[in-house]
């Protein structure tokens, strides 16, 4: 949605070269019924939208891991980490991990992994976000509706199983940690929230916060390490780490296999330097 103020931030959408269309109010509607004509006089629609079932997509990624031999460690805090004799060695609480190759994919916690390994670190941040379940009239069928935000992402909301998903869309600085969600922050964008939307919401069925971050271009960081033999990085994939994940595993897998990136991926437009761990040398 496209409330008037926020035009500037539409184009600065628009100029993402994401396909927007521009669709009127009653299309708006149509897609969410509960938006407030008052609200907007714009809205776009990106055509190329599609949700992802994550609960599905993560069973499908354990089972291949399982199909192929692999084993998943649970509770097993990497404390220290250290080259010897070609491979790295992993010190947990349940043991000693060793490999010639360390792959990196500690998502909030990956400068601190670098560190551990005495590596120079990429300047990682974690940023909160935090997420509330909204309660809806008996009978009312979300699953029809569309994901809606506004231009400027101070909210969206999004139907999923069976209930509307709300969030502030709050992107703010943390050190890593297990987060929650922040109850000002949920207040002041579910505050945003009912000035688009016909809904009263006076009480929430649940909230969680987590962590999306970042190195300074935005970009994931992907590929070996220019000074550490064997020690691979995969993080700073952002808000978009579900969405990407098979198509950047797919690409981390072949960069460690020493082979050519995937075709797909390479018509897309991505260059390596791009992501590549040394451009911040
Ligand atoms: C509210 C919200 C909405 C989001 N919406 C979207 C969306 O619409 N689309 C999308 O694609 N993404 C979305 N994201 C982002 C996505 O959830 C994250 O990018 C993703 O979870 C990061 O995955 P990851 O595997 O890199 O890191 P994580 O999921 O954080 O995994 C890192 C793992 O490393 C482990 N670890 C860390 N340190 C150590 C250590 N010392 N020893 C052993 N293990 C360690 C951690 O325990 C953790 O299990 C959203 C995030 C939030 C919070």
């Amino acid at each position: 949605m496209v409330p008037d103020h926020q035009q500037s931030q539409a184009q600065q959408l628009l100029d993402t070269g994401v396909d927007f269309a521009e669709i009127s109010f009653a299309e708006a509607q149509r897609q969410f019924p509960p938006l407030k004509q008052s609200y907007a006089r714009h809205a776009m629609l990106d055509r190329t939208t599609a949700d992802v079932d994550v609960d599905l997509l993560h069973q499908g990624f354990l089972r291949l891991i399982k199909a192929a031999g692999g084993e998943i460690v649970c509770k097993a805090p990497v404390a220290g980490i250290e080259r010897l004799d070609g491979a790295w060695q992993a010190t947990t609480p349940v043991g000693t991990f060793c490999a010639p190759i360390l792959i990196n994919a500690a998502g909030a916690w990956g400068d601190e992994i670098a560190r551990r390994a005495g590596l120079t670190l990429k300047g990682l941040q974690p940023k909160r976000r935090s997420m509330a379940i909204v309660p809806l009239a008996p009978g009312m069928n979300v699953m029809d509706w569309s994901f809606v935000g506004d231009a400027g992402e101070t909210w969206y909301a999004k139907p999923s199983g069976g209930r509307l998903l709300v969030s502030p869309a709050e992107a703010e600085p943390v050190e890593p940690h297990d987060a929650y969600a922040d109850d000002m922050t949920l207040a002041e964008g579910i505050a945003r929230f009912q000035e688009a939307v016909d809904i009263e919401v006076t009480r929430l069925e649940g909230s969680w916060g987590g962590l999306r971050s970042f190195v300074p271009d935005g970009n994931p960081v992907c590929g070996f390490d220019q000074h550490a033999e064997g020690f691979f990085w995969l993080i700073g994939q952002g808000g978009y780490s579900i969405q990407t994940a098979p198509a950047l595993g797919e690409l981390a897998a072949a960069l460690i296999r020493g082979a050519v990136m995937p075709g797909y991926i390479e018509r897309e437009g991505l260059r390596l330097r791009d992501i590549s761990p040394a451009r911040f040398s």
